[in-house]
């Protein structure tokens, strides 16, 4: 039986405190966790050491064929100087669910991994900010190491490496740089991100490195389109689900996102975590967490045609766009070029809302069920001992 991921087994080396970042690296956390992976053997013995570069083999999967994929997730301080998650849990799912589309090892219980992520964060606490819009970003990543060379028996990894690490502000420049105005985007006809049956759903390395030559300077990023039968759709931008809010012919506000069906969008956890503040609040469920929210809106998920963009611009019933995604948290759309024209789009003052709804159940001021988790201390740095000869912190 292959083992499972065990946190018990943790193996703790800590950094003398006079250690001193790499060069350029002081806004990084300065640990890892890493827990190494094999077919035959299962999950190994997990780490958590000094951040350190790691070594592969010229042939492993990883840099042959981009055999990997990731996950983005932010920790926040609250004013109780406790560390909080936002809905870790699915984040770990959707890692899965990436892993499986590439073959990589895709079971472990998720309250392991969290535990483990959980020591990582209380490690680095002193470098999480404590202020609204930061937070410390984390980089959950899997990937190959084994040579996926030559013909196999089939598709799987027969090694891998799960790490962690993490990094300072991720997204924090791009929202304060687009405040009051929003962020340009720049609609993309020359690269196709993503495709029906393809793979834009999933969190894969591959699908970011293959785009991003498409961004040009002075936009923010690209703004994605899929063709069905030669018209021009929305898929999505840079990293973020994209929102429409238009007024509906019955005076209802919709707002509009593209839906999951076709595979096309990554199915973003801030994306879900709006759709259901907004359902609740319509629905009568759930109040939205801040006042000013109306009534009368709807959520809508559907194909979003180019073309209801520049028409919305100029009859006046595109009331607003924005971006969604952990990076960002909620950043308004101020401007598009498509097709050489330039379309300015109007802002809404309920993008502001949302984004305050989110900030503040992320950082624990707005209580909202399970959706923030707060990390909990631990208090066995410093206790090491041996399980079967191997060093072990628990
Ligand atoms: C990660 C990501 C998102 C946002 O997902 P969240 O879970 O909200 O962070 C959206 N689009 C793409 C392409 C992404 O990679």
């Amino acid at each position: 039986m292959p083992a499972e991921l065990k946190a018990s087994s943790l193996y703790f080396s800590p950094i003398s405190p006079s250690h001193k970042p790499t060069a350029g690296k002081d806004g990084y956390g300065k640990y890892m966790l890493t827990v190494p992976w094999s077919r035959t053997s299962g999950w190994g013995q997990p780490k958590i050491a000094a951040r350190q570069d790691i070594s592969l083999d010229p042939l492993a999967g990883v840099l042959q064929y981009a055999v990997t994929c990731f996950e983005g997730m932010k920790c926040y301080k609250d004013d109780q100087g406790e560390l909080r998650l936002f809905r870790p849990a699915k984040n770990f799912d959707r890692l899965k669910r990436s892993a499986a589309r590439v073959g990589l090892p895709d079971q472990w219980d998720n309250d392991e991994l969290l535990d483990l992520l959980g020591k990582l964060l209380d490690l680095e606490s002193d470098l999480v900010p404590a202020v609204d819009g930061e937070n410390l970003y984390i980089r959950p990543t899997l990937l190959e190491t084994s040579e996926s060379f030559g013909i196999k028996d089939d598709a799987y990894a027969s090694d891998a490496l799960l790490y962690v690490v993490t990094s300072l502000n991720l997204g924090k420049g791009l929202y304060a740089s687009s405040e009051g105005e929003g962020i340009r985007l720049d609609a993309c006809s020359q690269f196709i991100r993503a495709w029906p049956g393809g793979h834009g759903s999933y969190k894969l390395g591959a699908n970011y490195g293959t785009v991003q030559v498409a961004k040009r300077p002075g936009y923010a990023m690209s703004l994605w389109l899929h063709t069905v039968d030669g018209k021009e759709y929305l898929s999505e931008a840079g990293g973020m689900n994209v929102w429409v809010i238009k007024e509906a012919k019955d005076g209802f506000l919709e707002f509009t996102t593209m839906g999951l069906e076709n595979g096309i969008v990554l199915p973003g956890i801030t994306r879900e975590s709006i759709i259901e503040l907004l359902n609740d609040h319509a629905s009568g469920k759930a109040e939205f967490p801040i006042a000013g929210m109306p009534k009368n809106i709807r959520v809508v998920e559907r194909d979003i045609p180019m073309e209801e963009i520049t028409e919305g611009v100029k009859d006046g019933s595109l009331k607003g766009m924005f971006g969604c995604g952990t990076g960002v948290v909620v950043v308004q759309i101020g401007n598009i070029t498509s097709q050489g024209k330039e379309y300015k789009i109007p802002s809404n003052p309920l993008i502001k809302l949302l984004r305050d709804a989110m900030t503040g159940i992320q950082r624990g001021r707005i209580e909202h069920g399970d959706w923030s988790y707060v990390v909990p201390g631990w208090d066995g740095k410093q206790h090491e001992h041996d399980v079967d000869g191997q060093k072990v912190i628990a």
